[in-house]
């Protein structure tokens, strides 16, 4: 873990912060303190501000798995295998 900050600023020119982190690797300007969203609700809040389609959540990539075995299958079937 770096020793910098390294948050997203928008001052100096959008360069990384450059504050020392604190143990979480963030500085006291950007969260250093807090130990996330712990509440069901927030962890709930903060899923969905960080996904944007879902397509690639373990959820969706098994559901298309099964549907390519499906067509496997299916296929196999077709060709009397
Ligand atoms: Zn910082």
């Amino acid at each position: 873990m770096s020793v910098e900050c390294g948050a997203k600023a928008r001052t100096n020119f959008n360069k990384p912060c450059r504050q020392p982190a604190m143990a979480n690797g963030r500085c006291r300007l950007h969260g250093g303190k807090s130990t996330g969203p712990r509440t069901e609700k927030g962890r709930k809040r903060m899923k969905e501000a960080n996904t944007k389609h879902g397509l690639y959540s373990a959820e969706m990539i098994q559901a298309r798995r099964h549907a390519r075995d499906l067509i496997r299958e299916t296929r196999e079937i077709n060709r009397g295998v």
